[in-house]
């Protein structure tokens, strides 16, 4: 039996098999499928303290995985498909098969990108419809893309595609970016960028073809439809909670996120820690400082249980 497993490999996750290795509580971390997670989608972390110049997401997430190692952590590749929380020993099974018994948990799952819904998006996910700039981007050298929402990361997505696109529409459902002034500013000053003001993507174009040749989009204001030809669409429309696997078990809100006082769950000795229960500011240093409190706080769980 385990003593302590950490599920996910995030700022959080990272942080707290840091804190739970230097404190010898030999702890496991479930790897997940996108090891690192959303920061790896990340080119520039500027606001990460202790990195003055700003620093590549894979780069941090490699040296925050270095040093957990350092420490002893050990790591395991696989999803979490189900678990049994409310079991004494707690246990998670993976999608191999394999099931895991541990005396305490900590969640760090993180959240995943939202997409539309709108089937034809959803058929050229892979195909010109994308969740992820970073990853994507440079497949659209000089071609016009656009991007959906109107938040920082829909902001940071537009300025990082114009060092591709040969022009970046931004669409957004209302007259006013979510986003932080900052961004706004610079994405409002930048030539290769045009924001399209209170609107919806109706369809992407062209299903048949099975690339991506345009959009329809709609006023929400006058109702009237356009076209708009891009050849690439990035939907940055916000995030999901991963709590698929404990749902039932653990008190979550509307949208899913878990339930926590100072990283404990409604279970005793199942944490969470980072996005998957902040909804919040959701930003790595505040899901490396979860992960540290998740970590101190199994650790006074298990010394208890001794
Ligand atoms: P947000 O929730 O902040 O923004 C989502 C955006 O998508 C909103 O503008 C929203 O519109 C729009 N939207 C949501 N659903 C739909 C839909 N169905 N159709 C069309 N538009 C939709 O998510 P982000 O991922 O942008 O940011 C998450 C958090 O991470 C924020 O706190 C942000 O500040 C932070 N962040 C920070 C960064 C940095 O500091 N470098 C970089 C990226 C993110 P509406 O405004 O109308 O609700």
């Amino acid at each position: 039996m385990e003593n302590l497993v950490i599920i996910g490999t995030g700022p959080a996750g990272y942080t707290a098999a840091i804190y739970a290795a230097r404190a010898n509580l030999n702890p496991l971390v479930i790897e997940g499928f996108q090891p690192g997670g959303q920061l790896i989608t990340t080119t520039d972390v500027e606001n990460f303290p202790g990195f003055p110049e700003g620093i590549d997401g894979t780069a941090l997430t490699t040296q925050m995985r270095q040093q957990a190692e350092r420490f002893g952590t050990r790591f395991k590749e696989g999803e979490v498909v189900s678990s049994c929380l409310t079991c004494l020993p707690h246990s998670i099974t993976l999608s191999d098969g394999e099931t895991i018994e541990t005396k305490a948990i900590i969640i760090a799952t993180g959240a995943s990108a939202q997409y539309l819904g709108i089937e034809s998006e959803q058929k050229l996910i892979g195909r010109g419809v994308s969740g992820c700039a970073t990853c994507d981007g440079a497949f659209y050298k000089g071609v016009p893309v656009a991007v959906v929402g109107g938040g920082d990361t829909a902001l940071e997505d537009a300025l990082f595609l114009t060092h591709f696109a040969s022009k970046v529409s931004v669409i957004h459902r209302r007259d006013q970016f979510r986003a932080s002034k900052i961004m706004a500013d610079r994405v409002m000053a930048h030539s290769k960028i045009e924001v399209v003001w209170d609107s919806v993507v109706e369809e992407v174009m062209d299903v048949s073809k099975n690339e991506v040749t345009g959009l329809k989009i709609r006023n929400v204001k006058n109702d009237e439809v356009s076209e708009l030809a891009v050849t690439g669409l990035f939907v940055a429309i916000g995030h999901k909670p991963n709590t698929q696997p404990f749902k039932g078990q653990l008190d979550m809100d509307h949208a899913g996120y878990l339930i926590t006082k100072n990283t404990r769950t409604n279970v005793d000795g199942v944490f969470a820690a980072g996005d998957v229960q902040d909804s919040i500011y959701r930003q790595a240093i505040t899901a490396a400082g979860s992960g540290c409190m998740a970590s101190l706080e199994a650790e006074r769980y298990l010394a208890s249980m001794e």
